[in-house]
């Protein structure tokens, strides 16, 4: 079915980690790899994962963009003036291809303009809480105000967003919820494979909860770390992670907080991996405790596709994705003992545990949701609809060139 669709797509996307916006946009990207591009605004791990998965990238510059999350006004409007070359550059590429589609803030401020330069059609794909919990009021501002005046389509990637977009400001009507897609397929693991890999990490015979997620202070492994000393003492943790986007500071805290707590035969770092699947069948349980709203949370659904119990904080899109004390369970943010609480009763209990995550991977394959085949379809319905309504970029006098 996707076959059918002949859009050429330009995707924008700020980062050159790889972020959970960036995962998500490669496995959107995919179907479309024959005719479409990813302009990412610095080099990295994410060019090097887009050509590994045969999706046309380019970086187009090497200016860091200097607006960060908690920018006020001055500061951005006049660091703006810095995007004019990217903005230039963008909106060139953007003749050749149908449709732009930012995939994050920063690629919406550029996307945004070269839309309107270019006269194509923008699409934001919404995968942040635009509220102050996460961003300055400056950038919520920005970001809101640019979607409602130029984006035709903003795709949220899940209620939680799209409630604070609205909440910011941003137009109802051009909103829509896609939640994040999975191939299930991606998320076997070999049982051989498995006991070889607990070797290697010395996790044999203990109990193990899991944190996945870049480290940083709001994903809250603080939270994890602490929780341990409220558990069983057979009870260990493997975290999953590098600090992606300049938080090295809290990285050194956690070791720090590990020390003097005397838990360094507890808790593993094991920085950035590439099996993710792998080490989540390696472990016991797998916790998410992010002490600010969720836009989704990725490692839950997938912690499910791997048939492991999740315990996760309650809140933003969190909340859309468990159904507590069914498919799993929900915690207070920041609730160091309810999250001690869950573990010990799944270390105690650890056929209720089984039985929970089997419940829950069940349900994904009954129900198709979350299904990466089931996104791209909902993606690709949409972009259809663009396209009918905004004629000019079918127009063959248009000025593609
Ligand atoms: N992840 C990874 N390697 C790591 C840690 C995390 O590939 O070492 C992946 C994780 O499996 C998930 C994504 O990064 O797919 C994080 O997405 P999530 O929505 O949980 O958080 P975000 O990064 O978007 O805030």
């Amino acid at each position: 079915m996707l076959k059918e669709v002949l859009m050429k797509i330009l995707f924008l996307d700020q980062s050159s980690k790889l972020g959970g916006a960036e995962l998500s946009l490669s496995d959107v990207a995919k179907p479309y790899r024959n005719d479409c591009l990813v302009g990412i605004f610095a080099d990295g791990p994410f060019r090097e994962f887009l050509e590994k998965a045969q999706i046309p990238v380019q970086v187009l510059t090497n200016q860091p963009i200097q607006i960060s999350r908690d920018s006020h006004f001055i500061q951005s409007i006049s660091r703006l003036g810095s995007l004019i070359p990217l903005i230039a550059r963008v909106t060139k590429i953007a003749r050749d291809y149908d449709i732009i589609y930012a995939n994050t803030q920063k690629a919406l401020v550029v996307g945004a303009l070269a839309s309107f330069l270019s006269r194509r059609p923008l699409v934001y794909h919404l995968r942040d809480i635009l509220s102050t919990d996460h961003f300055s009021r400056t950038n919520c501002w920005i970001a809101v105000t640019l979607a409602n005046r130029f984006a035709s389509l903003v795709i949220a990637n899940s209620k939680a967003t799209q409630s604070a977009f609205i909440e910011a400001g941003g137009r109802p009507e051009i909103t829509t919820v896609v939640y994040n897609g999975f191939d299930p397929e991606n998320y076997q693991s070999q049982p051989s494979s498995l006991s070889h890999l607990k070797q290697q990490l010395g996790i044999h015979n203990q109990y193990v909860v899991g944190h996945f997620s870049r480290l940083s202070p709001w994903k809250g492994q603080h939270i994890l770390i602490e929780a341990l000393t409220h558990c069983p003492e057979d009870v260990t943790t493997i975290l999953v992670g590098d600090p992606l986007f300049g938080e090295e500071e809290y990285a050194e805290q956690l070791h720090q907080q590990v020390a003097d707590l005397g838990l360094e035969n507890r808790v593993q770092f094991l920085g950035f991996r590439s099996d993710i699947p792998s080490l989540m069948a390696c472990c016991d349980l797998i916790a998410h405790t992010s002490i600010s709203p969720e836009p989704f949370g990725r490692v839950i659904i997938e912690a499910m596709f791997c048939n492991r119990p999740v315990v996760a904080a309650a809140a933003g899109g969190v909340v859309e994705l468990v159904e507590s004390g069914r498919t799993g369970w929900l915690v207070k943010p920041g609730d160091v003992k309810e999250l001690a609480d869950v573990i010990t009763l799944c270390r105690r209990n650890p056929k209720l545990a089984i039985e929970t995550a089997s419940q829950a991977q069940q349900h994904l394959q009954m129900s198709g949701r979350f299904h990466l085949s089931k996104t791209n379809q909902q993606i690709a319905h949409l972009l259809r609809q663009l396209m009918k309504e905004t004629p000019y970029t079918l127009d063959p006098s248009s000025e593609r060139s």
